[in-house]
């Protein structure tokens, strides 16, 4: 073999014409496949060692022995809760996205421009301000990271260079919020405890209870830095008085992150459904995930930022080998690698896209 290319691109092309065929059949005939038990000999094919691999066509081991074993949500009579089903736009969309191998942390090009399209649709469709940023994740736990450590740098700028050190910020959170927003707090190296949980009702948090804890905090020199809503909480569904939320967010100067993984989506629905994410749009910064009630394949979650400086204040870091030109490829500002953590970021926009632009457009 002289290269990285297949050696015969005619066989390739029955090959790859022959798996689509099988990954389409798969999708239209998901009625007929829940989930099963991996089968031991199959789980002990996968295993790469050595010469008993690269037998026979990559095409038929991955329709024969990897195609049927998945989690069972592609399924009709799935009803996960927050787990969404996939979509069959999404095969074509990551064909698309494969061939052109496009690394998204930045640059001129067209993947590029599609992740900002996406972005903007859905910056309207939460009511989020013309010029607010934001950059597609794994999911929502990531997008949580990325949202505390930009509500960090807002109140402390230093904190980059420096570290925390022993400056004891404080979060607050609902009972019920989903554990993303703890391990974001243990990943920022503010730990766990730091996120004080609040009591919630019906209507989700008590904000009575919210703010007594605020005040308690800064009676013992603690200093109090953001507010955690749930739009739609994990287990039971549970939305927050994100109206208030946001009055009170201002009223204490804190910020505003909403965890809307899946109930953000709301905002898409009608009565009754819709006014329980009212006031969405008012949040600092929002979570949300594609992968949940959009149906969008795995995986595809987005944080989006209201003030796009105080999200470049907390990522943005350009070396001389990713400066920026004012024209050509290494055009295209502003960067995604400036938004997050990633600097290398594969598409996960343009499933997104080929979803909205069909059902929505
Ligand atoms: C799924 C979920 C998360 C975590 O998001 P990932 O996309 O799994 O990282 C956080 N909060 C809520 C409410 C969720 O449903």
């Amino acid at each position: 073999m002289s290269n990285l290319d297949p050696e015969n691109w005619d066989d390739y092309r029955q090959q790859a014409h022959a798996l689509l065929d099988a990954c389409i059949d798969r999708l239209a005939s998901a009625r007929e496949h829940p989930w099963q038990p991996l089968p031991e000999a199959v789980r002990a094919s996968y295993a790469l060692d050595g010469m008993a691999r690269g037998e026979g066509a990559l095409a038929v081991e991955l329709a024969e022995s990897v195609l049927p074993h998945g989690t069972g949500n592609t399924h009709p009579r799935f009803w996960g809760w927050v787990h969404g089903t996939g979509l069959a736009s999404g095969v074509m969309a990551e064909m698309v996205a494969a061939t052109m191998n496009a690394n998204l942390g930045g640059r001129a090009h067209g993947a590029v421009e599609i992740e900002r399209a996406v972005i903007e649709w859905t910056r309207g469709v939460m009511g989020f301000p013309e010029g607010a940023s934001g950059v597609f994740v794994t999911g929502t736990s990531q997008a949580t990271v990325i949202a505390l450590a930009s509500a960090r740098v807002a109140v402390m700028p230093e904190v980059r260079a420096r570290g925390q050190g022993a400056v004891p910020l404080t979060a607050y959170a609902g009972a019920g919020a989903h554990n993303a927003a703890r391990k974001a707090m243990e990943l920022l190296g503010m730990g766990h405890d730091a996120l004080r949980l609040i009591p919630e009702g019906p209507q989700g948090m008590d904000l009575h209870a919210l703010a007594q804890r605020i005040e308690a905090d800064r009676d013992a020199g603690r200093q109090p830095f953001a507010v955690i809503g749930t739009a739609g909480s994990v287990d039971l569904g549970r939305f927050d008085d994100l109206n208030a939320l946001a009055d009170l967010a201002r009223a204490q100067g804190l910020w505003l992150h909403i965890d809307g993984a899946f109930g953000a989506w709301t905002r898409l629905a009608g009565a009754p459904w819709r006014r329980l994410s009212d006031g969405i749009g008012r949040a600092d910064s929002l979570a949300c995930d594609f992968h949940k009630w959009m149906f969008v394949p795995y995986d595809c979650g987005l944080v989006l930022i209201r003030d796009e400086a105080a999200h470049r204040a907390a990522f943005a870091a350009r070396p001389a080998y990713l400066a920026a030109q004012s024209a050509g490829l290494g055009g295209g500002e502003p960067w995604f690698c400036d938004y997050g953590v990633d600097l290398s970021r594969g598409n996960r926009a343009l499933k997104a896209w080929s979803a909205i632009s069909r059902a929505w457009g």
